[in-house]
């Protein structure tokens, strides 16, 4: 392998390529776009083009595509080649700005949750030049956000950026009424990336797997996590091959992965790269997740990112580690050593409490999936009850600025906030706590509800969006303060006293905290039908229109997709669960009582006088669950028939309440009987085989 100085970046049209292959002139129009979002001329986007497909061709690629993030939750691409015709005839190859800047793809077949209807099937896509394009294969990859022919956002970026704009707008608002001169002000995302690889010729016995992603069946198996001895553990030399492919390919990428290793349950691991601005961070987790996938191919593994891939042991997430950084690399989340950057820290810290209080509903909603549902509130998954976690010594901190009541010792200074300084807060005090939604931890705050396969993009849509309110409602009042110092401290103690009731430290795995969550008047929203409707408050339709992320027109469709989504990747499932019962569960159990009935036949047959307590329990067990399961069947079959004449959120509920309870007792019986046959009867492999497959 080739240094990895070398390798870094050795696939991207990086700003150190744009160096060496544009003017002067031109890189600095460039940087200026990526840096302050300016629009490009006409004869500089051709010159980019131009420079970035000779560079493209140089690497081998033949063709460009414009890759976004339609609501799919995956990323889209269509190839064109470069090639084209001269005047002369020839065959020449050609790429202009405008091909570079705007496409037009037929985009009839992407959801738009009735943004657009089939006869307007044109989209756009246009270029995202604060992402940049790189080449994978033959193929020059351009990030583009994608929009309807009308101009609404039918993608996953678009809103991003729009989020990140009014974040960043309202935090130079506010840094400016203190002292602080910034352009922008960026969300700084890091990813941690959870999986589990399992073996392929495992994984192809197992229809469930296939279509679905996740086992729909399946008793435990005797050994899986209990012991704790995966976690951190030493990793497998076939995992360890897949790992160092995964990383050289990913750096070539310029995606900085840094660390890796063996996770809780057996077979699952993560990854996490270095933090990077939001927009693309997003970009290179997509990227990732399909990068493992394909490396894990090579190597004769499945990388499964369902969240719940297996019942009983732990799921996959993604941790979303967010923070503000301003031009110089300061960040806002950063407890400070001066009085300045102390007012700065708790000021910001006091305009996250406030959004995620104010928005729960949204971040929850922003993790909402079918297999997300499966994953959240179980073991070592976050609950659905959004909270944060500061640590006791922060929450004591704004306890005392906002109750004007002095502090131990150490702190005492905090009574005197407004016109000498706030305490020193020391960084290393937040204790970790694992169980926690939303914790701070240290310089950053890390979102874990997360499905291991979400997108990022809605989670940060959200939480820029809220939080650019929140600033945006400080920033009046500071702008027109006489006493800047005195305002904080009103800001603060105001929106805290209103706001703390989300914050909790406690044991968020617990019961008492659903109990006491519900006495703080918190959302506890277990399924994503119960969350959905949440998207159209009014307070939230009026936050989305204040930031201008997203219109109405684009949050109806959004909940329209998403509940779409939801009833179809359930009603995929509950369809593969009947076929896997009736074509290969029961014909099984069938088989095996049939064994078991030859043998008693047998026995008699010979003359052996015995009570033959043994087949005649499993017979008769084995009887009783599968005549329930084809009871359970038979009701499952006429409430889908039911259901495919429901739409909307009514479907979703009916999947819910109706068919999940239904698919729930299938899985139940089927299990059971899967404990009393011989490994051998059962059709498909365990979970311990399943579990322990590399
Ligand atoms: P953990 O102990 O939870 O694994 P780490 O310190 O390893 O936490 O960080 C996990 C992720 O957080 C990494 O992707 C890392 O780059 C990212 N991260 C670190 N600092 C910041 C920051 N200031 N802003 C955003 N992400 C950060
Ligand atoms: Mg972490």
């Amino acid at each position: 392998m080739a240094g990895m100085d070398e390798l870094f970046g050795i696939d991207v049209f990086s700003k150190k390529v744009m160096k060496t292959m544009l003017s002067a002139e031109v890189f600095k129009k460039v940087e200026e776009t990526m840096n302050e979002g300016k629009k490009l001329d006409r004869e500089i986007s051709d010159a980019v083009a131009s420079a970035m497909k000779n560079w493209a061709v140089s690497k081998g690629a033949t063709h460009y595509t414009h890759w976004f993030q339609p609501m799919t939750g995956i990323t889209a691409e269509k190839h064109d080649g470069f090639i084209a015709f001269s005047s002369g005839g020839n065959v020449i190859m050609d790429f202009s700005g405008k091909e570079l800047i705007k496409g037009e793809p037929d985009a009839s077949s992407f959801p738009s949750g009735g943004l657009r209807s089939t006869f307007e099937a044109r989209g756009y896509t246009v270029w995202d030049p604060t992402s940049y394009a790189f080449v994978k294969g033959k193929i020059l990859y351009i990030p583009t956000a994608f929009c309807a022919f009308s101009g609404e956002a039918i993608d996953k970026k678009t809103p991003l950026l729009r989020s990140m704009d009014a974040l960043s707008k309202q935090a130079v608002r506010v840094l400016d009424t203190l002292g602080i001169k910034t352009r922008r002000v960026l969300p700084m995302v890091g990813v941690e990336q959870e999986y589990f690889l399992i073996d392929k010729e495992v994984y192809k016995k197992r229809k469930d797997l296939i279509i679905c992603g996740r086992t729909l069946f399946g008793a435990p198996s005797p050994k899986d996590q209990q012991l704790d001895d995966h976690y951190f553990g030493m990793i497998k030399p076939r995992i360890q091959s897949f790992m160092e492919e995964l990383n050289e390919t990913l750096w070539r990428l310029g995606i900085p992965a840094k660390t890796e290793h063996n996770e809780v349950a057996p077979s699952q691991h993560e990854l996490a790269p270095i933090y990077e601005s939001c927009n693309i961070a997003a970009d290179h987790n997509q990227l990732t997740m399909e990068i493992m996938q394909k490396v894990a191919d090579k190597h004769g593994l499945v990388c499964l990112l369902n969240e719940k891939p297996f019942a009983g042991v732990n799921g996959s997430g993604k941790h979303n580690n967010w923070s503000l950084a301003t031009d110089s690399g300061l960040n806002l989340l950063s407890p400070g050593k001066t009085e300045q950057e102390n007012l700065v820290f708790y000021l910001f810290l006091t305009a996250i409490i406030k959004a995620v209080d104010e928005f729960q509903d949204l971040l929850r909603i922003s993790v909402a999936t079918s297999t997300n549902d499966n994953r959240l509130g179980g073991s070592e998954a976050p609950p659905v009850i959004v909270s944060m976690f500061l640590g006791e010594e922060l929450t004591e901190v704004l306890d005392a600025i906002a109750s004007d009541t002095s502090l131990n010792e150490r702190k005492k200074n905090v009574m005197k906030f407004g016109v000498t300084s706030i305490p020193e807060f020391v960084k290393d005090s937040t204790d970790r706590n694992r169980t926690s939604p939303f914790a701070f931890t240290g310089n950053k705050f890390e979102f874990r509800m997360l499905g291991s396969q979400n997108s990022i993009s809605c989670t940060n849509i959200m939480l820029n969006s809220a939080v650019a309110y929140a600033l945006s409602s400080f920033a009046d009042r500071l702008e027109k303060a006489s006493d800047i110092s005195s305002c904080v401290h009103e800001i603060i103690k105001t929106e805290y006293n209103n706001h703390k009731r989300i914050i909790f430290n406690g044991n968020g795995y617990g019961d008492e905290w659903v109990k006491e969550a519900k006495n703080r008047g918190l959302l506890n929203l277990p399924s994503t039908p119960d969350c959905l409707p949440y998207l159209r408050e009014e307070k939230n339709i009026k936050m989305f229109l204040e930031t201008g992320v997203l219109s109405s027109a684009e949050i109806d469709a959004r909940y329209n997709i998403q509940l779409e989504n939801y009833s179809k990747s359930m009603l995929i499932e509950a369809a593969t669960m009947l076929d896997m019962t009736k074509k290969e569960y029961l014909p099984a159990i069938c088989k095996y009582q049939k064994e078991l009935v030859e043998n008693l036949k047998l026995k008699k047959d010979i003359g052996i006088d015995s009570k033959s307590k043994y087949e005649i329990a499993v017979i008769t067990k084995l009887d009783e669950l599968s005549s329930i399961t084809y009871e359970v069947i038979e009701e499952l079959e006429k409430d889908i028939v039911i259901v495919k004449n429901i739409e909307g959120y009514d479907k979703a509920r009916y999947i819910s309440d109706v068919i999940k309870v239904l698919m729930n007792k299938l899985r139940e019986n089927i299990d059971k009987a899967e404990v009393l046959c011989k490994e051998e009867a059962w059709p498909l492999p365990s979970y311990s085989t399943l579990l322990f497959s590399v």
